[in-house]
């Protein structure tokens, strides 16, 4: 949380020697929605997604603390995942859009001029990584799936080179061009001998050729890397992050007869949930086998809201149910996620109804949970309140910085920068320099803008946002007419 980093000195991680560490299993799922597990994170009643199946989700919140209001630092994929990776928000790096091969991803604009975004994502030294902090306490590093921190030809599409001592199928791809072994996760080659292609899955060879979803595959290799960490005698970092539920959506076949008379793309997309719910269940039995399941921590979420605005079958924008909008927006369906904390010294069966907590704060969090202390630049740890089980009750403020457009028409998929504040959350669009104002607490579909009736609230909002954005040293757009700087500000 932005409100505490002066509570926080910009040291680097300090290291107690203390044995034995917890494992720590980062379980990040990409693009799933707040909805897109069985749970409703403090829903009455769930308006979408009841047929989802994931049992295992279910269980690990039955032994953990579920936290209804978390959120992503970004609407897409890369500028959470650095977030994730560094405890940097993306205002401050300038890592505000997805990378692919180190040139501008975004939308164009005919009224603003975007500003420069670093493009090649996130690079080796650009500061301190959750896998160095936990290599630096003894422990085994592990990537597995989808990575897009840095783009391709650049150092930082391999995870390897960010601090993780070994990594499997993970570089710039942000999506696979196929989730089938089948296919060997690639795209269909004109000619045998072509190169492979941007974003063909590499280092799963061993399952080419193989009726195996991605997901299956990437468990499998995970399984392996739980034994081998055990072998070293070390204690396990292990960032998993399945490609699913990433478009394209394609079938987990095995699954479908589970989804009838469905919308066939619902239907598609209900498998890869199920398929990483599989996944978590067996690497937690994998853990129970081996007498490890005491001993690891369990972090469970995803990078940004769920898809919405294309390729979805139904209704565009509609996905996310109550909440507005999905991937790309501005709105809570573009960045509230589900969250799940399960493990050593975190209480069973627990809710935080009201703390939210974001990537930033994953980063100081997870080690943290583990008795490690892992300063982040613009995060806060939350082991009190996940350790107790009890909400917080500390002043807290979370920004957005998301100059940029994803694409595809829909309620806030445009360039933004927003902040929540308790209740209120005020969203700036910079193409028509339009000021909003939601109560969260009284209206999570942001339905009720506000900014009309409550100028005083959306000022505070509006002021805080400004100086967070300036003292982070954002980037922001420009009049193509003047040359001038389009800032956030509320007169
Ligand atoms: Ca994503």
């Amino acid at each position: 949380m932005l409100g505490l980093i002066s509570l926080l000195v910009a040291a680097r991680t300090s290291v107690s020697i203390q044995a034995p560490r917890p494992n720590v299993v980062f379980f990040l799922v990409d693009d799933l929605g707040w909805q897109d597990t069985s749970l409703s994170f403090g829903l009455r009643e769930k308006l979408v997604g009841r047929h989802f199946r994931t049992p295992n989700v279910e269980a690990l919140a039955k032994r953990g603390v579920q936290v209804n209001q978390a959120y992503a630092a970004a609407p897409v994929c890369t500028p959470s995942r650095v977030t994730l990776l560094s405890g940097i928000n993306p205002a401050r790096n300038h890592i505000t859009n997805w990378v692919y091969d180190g040139r501008d991803t975004d939308g164009p604009d005919p009224t603003i001029t975007l500003p420069d975004w670093r493009a090649i994502g996130f690079q080796p030294g650009d500061a301190t990584t959750l896998p160095q902090v936990f290599h630096d306490s003894g422990y085994y590093t592990v990537e597995i799936g989808k990575a897009h921190f840095g783009a391709w030809h650049t150092k930082g599409e391999r995870p390897t080179n960010l601090g993780f001592d070994r990594s499997i199928a993970g570089s710039a791809a942000g999506n696979p061009n196929s989730y089938y072994g089948l296919d060997n996760f690639a795209r269909k080659k004109k000619n045998p001998n072509d190169p492979p292609a941007l974003d063909d899955i590499q280092e799963l060879d061993a399952y080419h050729g193989k009726d195996i979803y991605l997901t299956e595959a990437l468990t499998a290799e995970a399984v392996k890397e739980i034994h081998r960490s055990a072998e070293m005698k070390k204690p396990l970092f292990l960032w998993f992050a399945t490609y699913a539920v990433h478009a394209p959506i394609q079938a987990n076949k095995k699954y479908l007869s589970h989804y009838k008379g469905m919308d066939p793309t619902e239907a598609a997309y209900a498998t890869m949930v199920e398929s990483y719910d599989v996944a978590l269940g067996q690497l937690v039995s994998t853990l129970k086998k081996m007498g490890e399941l005491d001993n690891t921590i369990i972090v469970f979420t995803s990078d940004n809201g769920g898809l919405s605005v294309s390729q979805r079958g139904g209704y565009p924008n509609l996905h996310n149910l109550p909440l507005r909008s999905g991937k790309g927006s501005a709105y809570e369906g573009g960045t509230r996620v589900p969250l799940v904390f399960a493990g050593p010294g975190i209480p069973a069966g627990k809710v935080l109804a009201k703390t939210f907590i974001t990537s930033e704060d994953l980063f100081a969090t997870m080690p943290d949970l583990a008795g490690i202390r892992a300063n982040a630049p613009d995060g806060y740890s939350f082991k009190t309140e996940v350790t107790q089980g009890k909400d917080s009750e500390r002043e807290q403020v979370n920004v957005w910085h998301f100059p940029h457009y994803r694409g595809g028409r829909g309620p806030g998929l445009q360039p933004f920068s927003s902040i929540r504040m308790g209740a209120f959350k005020a969203i700036f669009f910079y193409p028509d320099r339009k000021w909003e104002l939601y109560n969260l607490e009284t209206d999570i579909g942001e339905t009720r803008d506000l900014s009309a009736f409550n100028p005083k609230q959306l000022k505070i909002l509006a002021d805080r946002l400004l100086l967070e954005l300036r003292k982070m040293g954002a980037q922001f757009p420009t009049d193509p007419k003047t040359g001038q700087l389009i800032e956030p500000v509320y007169l």
